[in-house]
């Protein structure tokens, strides 16, 4: 079957009408148009959740939960048909589409658990007679951008958790990937559909690229925003939002780097560095980027990586075998040539995809497009000779999101996670950068922008902290003891 027949079966078994619209979707397996859909009215969207916020943020959490629950039923039972549709739309290869979608039901089953456990402190007073506590209350709407590369589990980061949290969302989707969104929302509905007595308007969908996204930004009714894509995305995202001193929840690009170390277990290591570099067709924001690896060992890492960058199947992702697919579009193709050149390798996989053969170049020196991330399945490796040098190269980089470290030294693991070990904000020993499972906080520092989503306490960005101070005695007493006494 093509790609576009395919889909259309998917979308009717889903109950998705994406038949007309200005928004093209097309498969990077073959580049053919697969479907069409309608970009969505902004201010008609935030006024609706606006609405929609005044009745969800007094349902009981628990009760909000409940709704979560059902969207992670429905999610099991359509798994394999949104995997399918995720690997036909964004080119991932199957195994990690099913990965995708289980990640969405994974942060359900999480959000259903916190929807009891939205917890707030008591706090000691220095006050007699006064009790200090602190609640959590819900923020309003929240809009999720989200990026080509994770179509449909951004989405349930960030919507799971804003729901139980008491929020309404709006979900500006990647222009890239616009029917995994609505395979998503067909699923939504039906969760609410039901649970019953939800708000109207409480999950919408908004179609669109860059403008339609910068619209919802710049409405000050969205109390967070929650944008996940390219630094230059945040770098324009971030100040808008600020200028109207709304809060924004910032995911973005990554270069991220793993140490191999003297006595690391190099068998160990080939096969997180060969997931990490060339896995999802090194379009991952935590794809692993440059390896540093100590000259004792680099040789023989790099004699057995070259053997199986050679080796690894590129190809169409529906084959069962294949372990790396297409990049996204041309332009992706483009970014990984013009910083290889000549020594692309381009794959004829499919006529009209765009399948490369991901590139192992050694680098003389972090410098230039080392520096930068290049979405593509680009590996540098680095050599280092003492420790203090692999951390630096480590930090010296713009972005902070992932990193890891391969040692069975005790001494070298535990420094690179101190503080003076890894800047990122997710640092591993032992595993590769990517792959992170949804029980911790996810996101990174410098341009990957400060955010944290997902797991670990990630849901108070989606909560308005409150902090409560009780006097339940008869005297006024101030706080420093600050005496303010009114003439008898
Ligand atoms: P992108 O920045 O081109 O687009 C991401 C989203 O932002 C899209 O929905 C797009 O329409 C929207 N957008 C772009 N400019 C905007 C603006 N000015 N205002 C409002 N919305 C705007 O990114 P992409 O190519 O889809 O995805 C790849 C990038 O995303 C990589 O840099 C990758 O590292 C990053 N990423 C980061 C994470 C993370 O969690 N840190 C996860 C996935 C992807």
């Amino acid at each position: 079957m093509s790609p576009a027949e395919e889909a259309a079966s998917i979308l009717t078994e889903l109950g998705v009408d994406a038949d007309g619209g200005d928004l093209v979707s097309s498969s990077p397996i073959d580049g053919s148009e697969i479907g069409r859909v309608s970009t969505g009215d902004p201010a008609a969207a935030t006024e609706v959740a606006a609405e929609a916020f005044l009745q969800w943020r007094t349902i009981p959490a628990p009760r909000r939960g409940e709704l979560v629950r059902l969207l992670g039923e429905e999610l099991r039972a359509a798994k394999e048909p949104l995997a399918k549709l995720v690997t036909l739309e964004g080119g991932k290869i199957v195994q990690e589409g099913l990965g995708e979608v289980q990640e969405m039901i994974d942060i359900c089953d999480f959000a259903v658990g916190l929807s009891r456990q939205l917890y707030g402190l008591t706090i000691a007073s220095e006050r007699p007679d006064h009790r200090m506590m602190e609640q959590w209350h819900p923020l309003g709407p929240v809009l999720i951008i989200s990026a080509f590369n994770f179509p449909v589990a951004v989405w349930a980061w960030n919507a799971a958790l804003a729901l139980v949290c008491g929020n309404p969302v709006i979900w500006k989707p990647s222009e890239k990937t616009p029917l995994t969104a609505e395979a998503v929302a067909a699923l939504m509905k039906r969760a609410l559909k039901r649970f019953g007595d939800a708000p109207d308007g409480l999950v919408q969908l908004v179609q669109g690229g860059r403008e339609i996204g910068e619209q919802l930004v710049d409405d000050s009714r969205i109390a967070l925003v929650s944008a996940t894509g390219s630094t230059a995305m945040g770098r324009a995202v971030g100040p808008r939002v600020a200028r109207r001193f709304g809060r924004a929840l910032l995911e973005l690009g990554g270069n991220n780097a793993m140490i191999v170390c003297p006595s690391a277990d190099l068998a160990l290591a080939e096969r997180a560095i060969l997931f990490s570099a060339a896995g999802t067709a090194g379009q991952r924001c935590t794809t692993l980027r440059r390896l540093i690896v100590h000259e004792s060992v680099a040789e023989q890492l790099v004699a057995r990586l070259k053997q199986l960058f050679a080796n690894v199947k590129v190809g169409d992702p529906r084959e069962p075998d294949t372990l790396v697919g297409p990049l996204i579009d041309e332009s992706a193709f483009d970014g990984m040539k013009r910083v290889l050149g000549d020594r692309i390798e381009r794959i004829e996989a499919v006529s009209g995809g765009y399948y490369v053969r991901p590139a192992l170049v050694e680098a003389e020196a972090q410098a230039g497009a080392v520096l930068q991330e290049t979405f593509a399945p680009i590996l540098y490796v680095l050599r280092y000779r003492d420790f203090g040098e692999a951390l630096r190269l480590n930090n010296e980089v713009p972005h902070g999101l992932s990193s890891a470290i391969f040692t069975n030294n005790l001494r070298e693991a535990e420094r690179f996670l101190s503080a003076t070990g890894s800047d990122c904000g997710i640092a591993n020993v032992n595993i590769g950068p990517s792959g992170a499972e949804i029980g911790g906080a996810f996101g990174g520092e410098k341009e990957t922008g400060g955010g944290r989503e997902s797991g670990s306490d990630s849901w108070r960005a989606y909560m308005r902290r409150q902090t409560n101070t009780v006097n339940y005695g008869t005297d006024l007493p101030l706080a420093q003891g600050i005496r303010f006494d009114i003439a008898p």
